[in-house]
């Protein structure tokens, strides 16, 4: 690992006008590199330099296919150093390895599918009568600015750079102050896929300093942001004031409903998956079970010999699929969830599992399973974004949907039940960007991805979010 790290812009690898800070690895406290931060003078750079490139037409002049190979052209570098990059992200996140290569191979295949429709944004003819032909195309914004958070940080990214490269934008990237070393190889990759320098910029600094500079300045022309509601809407603020269109993905506390006929065999790996993968550090974690009173004491302890099954431990020793969890991100994060759990039990919830910090070093948080909760409780409403489960029973069907509508998020929601009808009737029901069947998780890449109310709007993922990426131009001429 090296001991310094730098940012990324126009082409070249520099150190930050606001200093170094340190990074973490979580699994042990320890120092793990320097982080070169950048000011609001090198974000003004790297803005500067993404707006030469596409003024230069550098990116929109290619015919589609080849600005397409060069985005295929760096997944292709991610695969080939998996096994690198994984490492340096489980050491500066927490996850486990095996979670972390998955991370990678998911970070490529945006390139693959974002690179494989680079030539088909495609316009219409619109019919105007004799006299006229009208057509429309679409034109990329120009500089897409996206601001990453430390979950997944280079499948985010990937995801918002492959979108938008494809489109003919060029980016810059602002990564999270927690999880800045994984990222770089997303700049390696541009360099190794031949993109002009400015194309791709990658640079770490603070929230407040970069982040914010970033959102707020005159030049981007178009905002990605992954994070928490109360950041999302600074920076739609930020950006509204140069009339800059957002795409926000911010949390949710998503819930599955388990009815009395639901495979509960099946439903053990959704519980794992759902909401023990990454720490429980994932927006779209099943954060809420709202299960059938009949099955609700036997889902309780299902789901609590699940989470004290887990082998907890540094992420780097954990390297086969399904194997433990590791730490959370950071003391603070872990703090912070620890408290919320807390002040659950203090409002009558019950630990079934977990529930405490572990005393051993590192930011470890037990997999925990609250059973007792009452909807209108805190720890039912709000996004813990740990590895903290909350079971809640339910006597009819459209109570549990009421219940799993009743927070200010909407990013997915499950249901979990062999009878089709009722299924379709949850789909149908559920104010969610997402509605999962029988699978948590169950989508791709190719699959639109965003929520309802306070989880955000705009959609990544999909070919929805490509067109985020674009606008539309009309074009009428008038014939003789
Ligand atoms: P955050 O939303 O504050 O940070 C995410 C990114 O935004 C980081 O890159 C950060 O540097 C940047 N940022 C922070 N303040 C900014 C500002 N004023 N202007 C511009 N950019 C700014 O998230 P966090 O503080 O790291 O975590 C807090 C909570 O956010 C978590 O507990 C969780 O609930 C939520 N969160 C959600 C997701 C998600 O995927 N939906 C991801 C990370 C965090």
């Amino acid at each position: 690992m090296d001991a310094y790290w730098q940012n990324f812009i126009d082409g070249a690898w520099t150190d930050g006008g606001a200093g170094r800070a340190e990074v973490i690895d979580p699994a042990t406290g320890a120092v793990l590199a320097a982080q070169a931060m950048a000011d609001a003078a090198d974000v003004d750079r790297a803005v500067q330099a993404a707006a030469r490139v596409h003024a230069s037409g550098v990116l929109t002049d290619l015919r589609p296919v080849e600005r397409g190979r060069m985005v295929q052209a760096m997944g292709r570098y991610l695969l080939e150093h998996r096994d690198e990059v994984a490492e340096i992200l489980t050491l500066e996140q927490g996850k486990p390895l095996w979670e972390a290569r998955a991370e990678i191979a998911g970070a490529a295949r945006y390139f693959e599918y974002y690179g494989n429709q680079a030539e088909t944004l495609e316009g219409r003819s619109i019919p105007l009568g004799a006299g006229y032909v009208d057509f429309t195309q679409l034109e990329p914004y120009g500089v897409s600015a996206q601001i990453i958070p430390w979950n997944f940080p280079v499948e985010i990214a990937a995801r918002s750079i492959a979108a938008g490269l494809a489109a003919g934008n060029a980016c810059v990237v602002k990564t999270s102050e927690l999880t800045p070393l994984s990222s770089a190889c997303l700049a390696r990759a541009a360099v190794a896929a031949g993109l002009p320098a400015g194309a791709v910029n990658i640079l770490c600094g603070w929230g407040h300093e970069a982040g914010a500079a970033l959102a707020a300045h005159p030049a981007i022309n178009q905002m990605v942001f992954t994070g928490s509601v109360e950041t999302g809407i600074a920076i739609a603020r930020a950006a509204a004031g140069n009339v800059v269109p957002c795409v926000l993905e911010l949390g949710g506390k998503s819930a599955a409903i388990v009815h009395e006929d639901a495979d509960l065999d099946a439903f053990g790996a959704d519980i794992r998956r759902g909401i023990f993968s990454n720490a429980g550090q994932v927006c779209s974690a099943m954060s809420r079970i709202l299960v059938h009173e009949s099955l609700y004491d036997e889902v309780v302890e299902r789901a609590g010999t699940i989470a004290r099954g887990l082998s907890v431990g540094p992420g780097i020793e954990r390297t086969e699929p399904g194997h433990g969890m590791g730490p959370m991100v950071s003391e603070a994060q872990r703090d912070r969830a620890a408290a919320m759990v807390t002040a659950a039990e203090r409002a009558g919830a019950r630990a079934a599992a977990g529930g405490r910090v572990m005393n051993i070093p590192g930011a470890f948080l037990e997999p925990t399973v609250m059973a007792d909760v009452a909807p209108d409780m805190a720890i039912a409403r709000d996004e813990v974004f740990g590895p903290v489960l909350s079971v809640i029973p339910f006597r009819d069907e459209a109570r549990a949907i009421a219940i799993a509508n009743g927070t200010r998020y909407g990013l997915v929601a499950g249901v979990f039940t062999r009878d089709l009808d009722r299924a379709t009737r949850a789909a149908r029901g559920l104010r969610a960007g997402q509605v999962f069947v029988n699978e948590w998780f169950a989508g791709g890449v190719e699959t639109p991805f965003g929520g309802y109310g306070r989880s955000g709007y705009g959609r990544e993922k999909g070919r929805e979010a490509l067109l985020n990426y674009v606008q539309t131009k009309n074009v009428a001429i008038r014939t003789r």
